[in-house]
């Protein structure tokens, strides 16, 4: 009987089940990787992790983090340029003045 709730379990939150066997504690930003036992728990509440799975996670989080930096520094070229038209603008707005005014 235990059985058959385990496997309802699992099809409806496979991630809950995982989280009950150990395998995800939900906690994904900190993980202790122990070099000597060559083991991966949570850094936060200290549940052993797969170390598959916490690789995966870590490269899934690297992928974001490279597609945010390219982000920001596409929007970093972009406000630079913005900057630079705003400028030759307002250079040529007070060299007209200066003329306008002499
Ligand atoms: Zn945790």
């Amino acid at each position: 009987m235990t059985n058959v709730t385990s496997l309802d379990a699992a099809r409806s939150s496979p991630r809950k089940l995982a989280r009950k066997l150990g395998k995800f504690c939900g906690h994904r930003h900190s993980i202790l990787v122990c070099e000597e036992d060559r083991t991966v728990e949570c850094g936060t509440c200290g549940a052993k992790l797969d170390p598959f799975d916490a690789l995966a996670t870590v490269m899934r989080e690297w992928d974001k983090w490279e597609q945010s930096k390219a982000r920001s520094e596409h929007d970093a070229r972009r406000a630079s340029d913005e900057l630079a038209e705003v400028k030759r603008h307002l250079a040529n707005a007070k060299a007209g003045l200066r003329r306008a005014t002499r």
